[in-house]
């Protein structure tokens, strides 16, 4: 039997709570135990996979091909959890599968309401992860005292009940907020929200408090005092560089010791190792310089539209002690000639995922501007075909080459709907989704920088390379570097006369972890490091010639 941990949030959203429920299974992973996490969102979309990337953030998806929430990328990051569909749960899922029943009849005439139907629902879906980890954490989306929010807050609080108290723990992360004027930390925001909180039955038994500085004991006290939590669990999640460092804040106040002795958990713990991880954020600290990566698309004004990618850079900076400075740049606002001065002052480029027409054309000019300058280039989904057409287009000399995403009448489809050719858009699924595994060619970039030939990735695309191609793009000077191992789906393409240049069919940066940077992420920040040495080494060759 499963320990389970519920994780609410109060006050304002943002606060960080996937962060403090991914950190806090960090920390019970350095006691010795095994941790699984889950993701309950109030809303009724099905899954994240519709909504926009500004609105929302990033969809993380699983291998098994879940289109999740950006936290699941967190819980991965953050701890050894094996994330699937069966970690991320919206009202949308629920309701689906409910009227899905009620359609069909498995209701036997009863009325289908939200208790106890959609609460019990939802208690399954926690159940169900019962088997597959010592401690199941579950954070619950949204703020307390949202409407949407309350047939999972009655869910788990009916759960706390059948799971026993020694089983089952409430952690509640709210803001304690620094007043300037008054030059105080406001405890009532927390008072309020448990409050909230109690009147719909849930007693936290731990308390996490953002704030821009620590919590005085005696702010501690009061807040222990009112909302009736003991003063070792009140925690402050106080404001740190790098949300690597949030595991180290919690261990230094003990919130692991704290956690064992409410579940009952402390025999089973081994002392507590976070050898490595402390060493990852001291590194992370101190870099040894940085590089500076240009980075070109079309969500530029929100970082959260790309977490992970953002995360994955960083790790492969951190596997060189550099750290990853990176600019968007809108690709709408680029040109040709126009491009090459703007893009100079970066050490790389990076074209990421995207879906739509819109900034194709800027992306096109920046990669042209990495190919003819020799500058390192990685193109990720979107940026691996439009790596493609630029190549068909530029140097094969086929002009109006294109993916039939942006101009389904071009004379040279050079990406297109493979799939559909193949019937299998008819079965629903029209993206392909989730890990697929990839041979890579001998001698490849990409298999220098893996260091095997068979590799997995994940996937989330509907457009893929048109082999018919192929024998014309090697002519000039492009090869495949991996494949599926059928030798359907072309996976990597790279520019073998070229310092780097490398675009993927999949995600990589869903599978980065700073323990564990991605082989091409590192590969990729090497390769830049090298161009900025070299692009240095020229400047100052030129300044040594002209003071001579
Ligand atoms: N829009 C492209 C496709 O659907 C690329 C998708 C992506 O970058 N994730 O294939």
């Amino acid at each position: 039997m499963a320990k389970y941990i519920f994780v609410t949030g109060g006050v304002v959203s943002s606060l960080g709570k996937g962060i403090a429920a991914a950190s806090i299974g960090c920390l019970l992973e350095s006691r010795g135990f095994t941790v699984t996490l889950q993701k309950m969102d109030p809303y009724l979309n099905v899954d994240p996979g519709t909504m926009s990337p500004f609105q929302h953030g990033e969809v993380f998806v699983t291998d098994d091909g879940a289109e999740t929430d950006l936290d699941l990328g967190h819980y991965e990051r953050f701890t050894h959890a094996k994330l699937s569909q069966r970690n991320n749960l919206t009202s949308g899922r629920v309701y689906e599968q409910i009227i899905f029943r009620e359609r069909r009849g498995d209701y036997l005439g009863k009325t289908v309401q939200v208790i106890p139907h959609v609460t019990d629902e939802i208690k399954t879906w926690a159940r169900r992860l019962n088997e597959e980890a010592d401690v199941v954490i579950v954070e619950i989306g949204g703020t307390v005292g949202d409407i949407e929010s309350l047939p999972f807050m009655e869910a788990i609080r009916q759960l706390r009940q059948e799971l026993g108290r020694r089983n089952s723990m409430h952690v509640h992360v709210t803001l304690v907020p620094y007043i300037a004027a008054a030059g105080e930390l406001k405890t009532k925001p927390t008072q309020h929200s448990v409050k909230e909180l109690r009147a719909i039955g849930i007693q936290p038994d731990m308390l996490i408090c953002r704030a821009e500085r620590p919590l005085p004991d005696e702010v501690k006290a009061k807040i222990a005092l009112f909302c009736d939590v003991a003063k070792e669990a009140v925690i402050t999640a106080k404001d740190v560089e790098s949300v690597y460092e949030v595991p180290l804040v919690f261990a230094e106040q003990a919130v692991d010791e704290a956690v064992l002795e409410l579940l009952e958990l402390r025999d089973r713990a081994r002392p507590r190792n976070l050898g490595r991880w402390m060493d990852m954020v001291r590194r992370l600290k101190n870099p040894q310089g940085e590089v500076h990566i240009g980075l070109v698309g079309k969500y530029v004004e929100y970082e959260d539209s790309y977490k992970s990618l953002n995360e994955a850079l960083l790790h492969g900076g951190l596997a060189h002690e550099r750290r990853t400075r990176i600019t968007w740049i809108d690709a709408e606002r680029l040109s040709w000639p126009g491009c090459v001065e703007q893009l100079q002052p970066y050490d790389a480029i990076l074209v990421p995922g995207g879906f739509g027409k819109r900034g194709v054309g800027g992306m096109i000019h920046a990669i042209r501007y990495a190919r003819e300058y020799k500058v390192p280039y990685f193109g990720i989904c979107l940026g691996m075909q439009t790596m493609v057409i630029e190549f068909a287009r530029n140097v094969c000399g086929l002009k109006e080459a294109d993916s039939t995403e942006f101009n389904p009448a071009t004379p040279h489809r050079v990406i297109y709907k493979l799939r559909e050719l193949k019937g299998v858009d008819e079965l629903g699924g029209t993206m392909r989704l989730g890990a697929y595994p990839c041979r890579l060619t001998e001698g490849s970039l990409a298999h220098r920088a893996y260091g095997m030939t068979e590799i997995s990735e994940r996937h989330r695309h509907r457009y893929e390379f048109n082999r018919e191609y192929e024998e014309i793009l090697a002519r000039h000077g492009m090869r495949i570097a991996g494949q599926t191992p059928d030798g359907t789906y072309v996976e990597i393409c790279e520019i073998p006369d070229h310092p780097w240049f490398l675009g993927c069919q999949f995600h990589p940066e869903f599978k980065s972890k700073p323990l564990e940077p991605h082989p091409l992420f590192k590969a990729f920040i090497g390769a830049a490091l090298e161009h900025r040495r070299r692009r240095i080494e020229a400047a100052e060759g030129v300044r040594e010639e002209t003071s001579a």
